[in-house]
């Protein structure tokens, strides 16, 4: 047990959350975290029809009787997206918990809190966090810069930014982008979070439902495997570097705005669907962190988080304590 104000809000055993993975988070790897004592949240957008969300819910919690919640991003698309059908669909069927990210949940949050369901906004700088405290959300999930996907456009790392979110905020937060191992969550609790979020992370573990190709790719990177796509669009994208990107990022170099149009056909989110399923990552463009670098096995979600809290608890009651004397 390692008891926060996260493990209370959410009324699980570890400050430990598996936050939205588009294509990735479905019911078998955030019922695997739930089931191990964290909380997974399975991304909404995966779904192209709210009926198949539906569906997908009824899956996991057939899968895990712990609590289980949706991520909802709120970020350009190639595609139209009917948000307020996925709202409705979390709400008739339960869900207690959204992690909303990418924009401001603000204009759904009277219709979310009246449905009693609480809400974690992951976002990228304190005035966001504030903001998003001020409009009631119930958490905040700061993200920094060494984060896998959109790490926003001010490059605060989490050292930075997890501190000054938790002198800024009442309401608990939780440390994201860079955190993948006991030491990790340690640090994260030390700098005043409530919490981690990983993504990458739980990418490489036997449950993550992707080709093994893939979780083999993120251990064979380290820290230096990334790339920022898409700064020129200000909608900066940390990703794992391989040939399709540096295309991208040629495209971008280039004189003059880019538009999505030049680059969508090599960013959009079905190649990296097809290089999640075919697990051949020289296919797309796909989010992936520096966390890599710390990432040196494909566990069990199981395996994976009774060694962080195994090896944090270890470091608090021994390293730190024997410290103090
Ligand atoms: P997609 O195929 O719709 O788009 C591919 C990429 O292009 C995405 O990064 C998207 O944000 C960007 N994009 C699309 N239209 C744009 C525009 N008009 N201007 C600037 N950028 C534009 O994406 P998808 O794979 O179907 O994913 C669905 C959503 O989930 C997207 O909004 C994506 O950004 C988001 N996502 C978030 C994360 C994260 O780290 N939070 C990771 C992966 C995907």
């Amino acid at each position: 047990m390692l008891k926060t104000r996260i493990t209370e809000m959410f009324g699980i055993d570890y400050p430990v959350i598996q936050g939205g993975l588009m294509w990735i988070a479905r019911a078998e790897l955030s019922s695997a975290v739930s089931n191990a004592g964290g909380i997974g949240f399975m991304t909404a957008l995966t779904f192209t029809e709210a009926d198949a969300l539906r569906a997908e819910i009824r899956k996991c919690r057939g899968m895990t009787d712990k609590p289980f919640g949706i991520n909802l991003t709120f970020l350009p698309t190639l595609r139209a997206v009917d948000y307020p059908a996925y709202i409705d669909v979390c709400i008739e069927e339960g869900v207690k918990f959204i992690e909303t990210a990418g924009r401001s949940p603000e204009q759904y949050m009277e219709q979310l809190k009246s449905a009693g369901i609480k809400v974690i906004h992951k976002c990228t700088s304190v005035r966001h966090a504030l903001k998003a405290q001020k409009i009631g959300c119930d958490a905040v999930s700061i993200d920094g810069f060494e984060c896998a996907g959109h790490p926003g456009e001010d490059d605060v790392t989490s050292l930075i930014l997890v501190p000054i979110t938790a002198d800024a905020l009442d309401i608990p937060i939780v440390a994201s982008g860079g955190f993948g191992d006991g030491r990790g969550l340690v640090g994260a609790l030390g700098l005043g979070a409530d919490g981690i979020n990983m993504g990458t992370r739980f990418v490489a573990t036997k449950e993550a439902p992707v080709h093994d190709g893939l979780k083999q790719a993120l251990v064979g990177a380290d820290e230096r495997s990334t790339r920022l796509v898409m700064r020129s669009l200000r909608n900066t994208e940390r990703v794992l570097h391989n040939e399709v990107v540096d295309k991208v990022l040629e495209i971008e170099a280039q004189e003059g705005d880019t538009k999505i149009e030049d680059i969508a056909p090599y960013v959009s989110g079905q190649l990296a669907r097809a290089v999640f399923e075919e697990g051949d990552v020289e296919k797309g463009v796909f989010s992936a962190g520096q966390v890599m670098g710390l990432i040196h096995d494909v566990p069990t979600v199981k395996e994976l988080i009774d060694r962080i809290v195994s090896d944090a608890t270890d470091i608090i009651r021994n390293k730190l304590a024997n410290a103090v004397g």
